[in-house]
C-alpha cells in the first residue's frame, strides 16, 4: 500500500532520480592487475598470436600514443576481448573481429550525474553519522563546512540530532566515482533548524539559508577540518616551554600532524618560511588590512610560493610541531593592520551578491524542500520489504 503512494508522490516530484544501477562488464570477465614491467604483448600472448600481438601493439602506439601502460592500472580479460582500464570512465578496449583479426579502440564512457538524498542521526558526531549510512568523510567534511558558521560541530552537537542532503553522485557504468554539488541540506540540532540552498545570482554562487542570507563569509570560521581547541588567545599566559607570562595572539588546534591545514580566506602568499619559535609557517595577507598565520607547520603544500595567490579553502600545509611546540597543534592567528584580533570571536563580513534574484531563489527553496520532505519515504525504502 505505502508503495502505490510512494509511487504517487514520486510521480509529482519529478526532479527526484530514482535510480538502480545497472553492473555491466561480462560476468566471466577476469581482473588482472597490471604489474610493474608487463608488456601489452606479454598481456595479450594467451588471445592472439604472435604476429597479432605485434600488429595490435603497433596499432595502439599509433592510435592512442600516451595511453601506456602503467604499474597499477586494472585489466579485464574477456573471453574474446582484453581492456585495459585507463581511468574509471576510459579504457582501451583489443576485441577480435568476426574475420578473425584485432580491433583497437579507445573507449570513453559517459559519467551519469544523479541528485540523490542522504540523511542520518548523529550518535557521536557528524563523521560517524554519515559513514553509518555508507557515505564518506569527504561528504561530512563538506556539509561541516557549509554550516561553519551556524553550527559549531565540536559543542552543538547532541545525540538524535539530524540532517538530510540533497548532493549529486557521480557514476560510470554503475560505479561511484565522486560527489558532485550537495545542493540543500537541513540540519536540525536541538537548538533549533538550520538551511542551506546552493544558489547562483549572475557569475557568483554559495549557499544560502531560507531566508536568502548567504552563509558564507569572506573567511573559514576553522583553517583546518578537524582539531580541538588546546589554548585561547590571550594577553597573557604561562608559555608551556618558556615558563613565562607572555601574550598568546593566536588559537592552537591539537590535530593529528599531516592534517591538512587550508586558507582562511583568498589572498596573497607573504611568508613561507621558518623561525625557531613559529617552526614551518604561512602568513597570508587579505584584501583590506587583514593577515592571517599558520604556524608549527610539519610542511606545506609544495605548489604554493611566496607572491602566489591562494584560494580560500586552498589547502597551504600540513599540521606539525616544528618551533616551539610541545605538541601537534595549529597555532592560527588573524591581524588587522597593526592589531591582532581574537580568532574565536571574529565574525568575518559576508559576500554580497548583487544579482541575487528573489523569485528564482525561492523557486529553488521550493524545489529542495520538497525533496527534503520526501526523506521519511526513503527511509522506509531501506527497510527490507515483506513479500505476501
Ligand atoms: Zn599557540
Amino acid at each position: 500500500m505505502w508503495r502505490k503512494n510512494l509511487n504517487r508522490i514520486l510521480n509529482g516530484a519529478s526532479a527526484i532520480v530514482i535510480f538502480i544501477l545497472l553492473l555491466t562488464g561480462s560476468a566471466d570477465a577476469e581482473r588482472y592487475v597490471v604489474q610493474k614491467g608487463d608488456t601489452l604483448s606479454y598481456l595479450l600472448q594467451d588471445y592472439f598470436t604472435f604476429s597479432e600481438v605485434n600488429r595490435i601493439a603497433q596499432e595502439r602506439k599509433t592510435k592512442h600514443p600516451s595511453e601506456g601502460l602503467k604499474a597499477g592500472m586494472l585489466a579485464e580479460k574477456g573471453s574474446d576481448s582484453f581492456a585495459l582500464l585507463l581511468s574509471p570512465d576510459k579504457e582501451v578496449k583489443i576485441s577480435r573481429t568476426p574475420l578473425g583479426g584485432a580491433d583497437v579502440a579507445l573507449i570513453t564512457y559517459p559519467t551519469d550525474t544523479l541528485t540523490t538524498l542522504i540523511q542520518g542521526e548523529i550518535t557521536s558526531n557528524l563523521f560517524n553519522a554519515v559513514i553509518k549510512v555508507g557515505e564518506s568523510a569527504e561528504l561530512a567534511q563538506s556539509l561541516a563546512q557549509i554550516f561553519e558558521w551556524e553550527i559549531d560541530f565540536l559543542k552543538d552537537l547532541r545525540r538524535g540530532d539530524s540532517f538530510k542532503i540533497v548532493v549529486e553522485k557521480r557514476f560510470v557504468r554503475g560505479k561511484f566515482l565522486g560527489y558532485g554539488r550537495i545542493l540543500a541540506a537541513e540540519f536540525d540540532v536541538h537548538k533549533g533548524r538550520h538551511y542551506a540552498f546552493w544558489y547562483k545570482a549572475g557569475s557568483k554562487y554559495g549557499y544560502f539559508n531560507e531566508s536568502g542570507n548567504p552563509l558564507e563569509r569572506g573567511f573559514l570560521r576553522v583553517p583546518l577540518p578537524y582539531g580541538k581547541i588546546t589554548s585561547r588567545f590571550t594577553d597573557s599566559r604561562l608559555h608551556p616551554i618558556t615558563q613565562k607570562y607572555q601574550p598568546h595572539y593566536g588559537v592552537d588546534y591539537a590535530a593529528p600532524i599531516g592534517t591538512p591545514v587550508m586558507a582562511a580566506a583568498s589572498g596573497a602568499v607573504v611568508k613561507k618560511s621558518f623561525t625557531e619559535r613559529n617552526g614551518y609557517y604561512i602568513e597570508l595577507r587579505h584584501s583590506n588590512g587583514y593577515h592571517t598565520f599558520y604556524l608549527h607547520l610539519n610542511g606545506f603544500n609544495n605548489s604554493i610560493k611566496e607572491g602566489s595567490y591562494v584560494k580560500q579553502g586552498q589547502v597551504v600545509g600540513y599540521v606539525g610541531k616544528t618551533g616551539m611546540a610541545t605538541g601537534a597543534h595549529l597555532d592560527y592567528r588573524i591581524r588587522y593592520k597593526d592589531k591582532w584580533l581574537n580568532p574565536l570571536n571574529f565574525i568575518a563580513e559576508s559576500p554580497v551578491f548583487e544579482q541575487f534574484d528573489k523569485k528564482e531563489f525561492a523557486l529553488t527553496v521550493d524545489r529542495y524542500s520538497k525533496m527534503m520532505n520526501l526523506a521519511a519515504l526513503f527511509a522506509l525504502n531501506t527497510r527490507p520489504t515483506i513479500l505476501p
